[in-house]
């Protein structure tokens, strides 16, 4: 499932993409990813890309005559570029390029969402300004880290996921930021100390920006897909030893998503 860092390198491919093109046409299929937005607005599109941004998971893209649209990823969903003619499976909308590449929207579940918006009211909708600091672009150190999360009651790693206080971290790497923290997942947001909000936001910074590092292709795969080999620390490793400690690696479940954490790197309790 895409999270940060795949948003991020999607909303990068999509930047390269469009940068010496412009959209010559749009077409999308009457599907749910719409969710009742105007699709006639998607497919009126036309011109250059002005700016293309990223807040937390979803992504913003402004077009010439403040045309635009948020994309977000939901749990399948991705951007491909294709030569012309190439049937892609899964498109469910499409950007036509100037030069006869062709954009696909692809999303095998259609949890994903496209919402046209004039580019200057993409920052307003409801569902972006909703969501809290970008794990990225917020310089989330401890102290912020703390002011967004530490009135939480719920476990760390529920608030974690939690986009209306942080934007960006899903099921994947919060557990891989609790693990180089030393942070068990079940402890309550609310316990941390000052020191542990700091070592917090240097374990997002650091599997944040390792899930960065490791996308080569354009085409991107989601550690779910059939194939993909599991580059993580501890998230999908449950019974495998701890690559710090080699005690095994646990999962439980949390708000209805597995987790996964070494008993003894990340304890419930505060060692002292
Ligand atoms: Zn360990």
């Amino acid at each position: 499932m895409p999270e940060l860092p795949e948003v991020e390198i999607a909303r990068r491919n999509l930047a390269r993409w469009l940068a010496h093109q412009a959209v010559a046409r749009a077409e999308a299929e009457p599907t749910r990813i719409f969710r009742g937005a105007d699709r006639r607005r998607f497919v009126r599109l036309r011109g250059r890309l002005l700016f293309a941004r990223r807040r937390g998971k979803t992504m913003l893209l402004g077009f010439e005559h403040n045309q635009g649209f948020l994309s977000h990823l939901g749990m399948t969903g991705k951007w491909v570029r294709r030569p012309a003619g190439h049937p892609e499976p899964y498109s469910r909308a499409r950007l036509t390029l100037t030069d006869g590449t062709v954009l696909h929207y692809c999303d095998t579940r259609l949890f994903g969402r496209i919402q046209p918006a004039p580019a200057d009211a993409l920052e307003q909708l409801p569902s972006v300004k909703g969501l809290g600091p970008d794990v990225l672009l917020d310089d989330v150190d401890g102290p912020r880290l703390q002011a967004a999360l530490g009135g939480s009651r719920v476990p760390l790693k529920v608030a974690l996921i939690d986009q209306r206080r942080l934007a960006g971290l899903g099921n994947i790497h919060a557990a891989e930021a609790l693990w180089r923290a030393k942070l068990s997942p079940l402890r309550p947001a609310a316990g941390l100390t000052a020191a542990e909000w700091r070592r917090l936001a240097v374990g997002i910074r650091a599997a944040v920006r390792f899930a960065l590092g490791q996308e080569e292709d354009e085409d991107i795969r989601y550690v779910e897909e059939p194939g993909t080999p599991n580059p993580f620390r501890v998230y999908g490793r449950a019974g495998k030893p701890c690559l710090r400690c080699r005690t095994a690696v646990r999962s439980v479940r949390q708000a209805g998503r597995s987790t996964y954490f070494c008993p003894r790197c990340q304890p419930g309790r505060r060692k002292r």
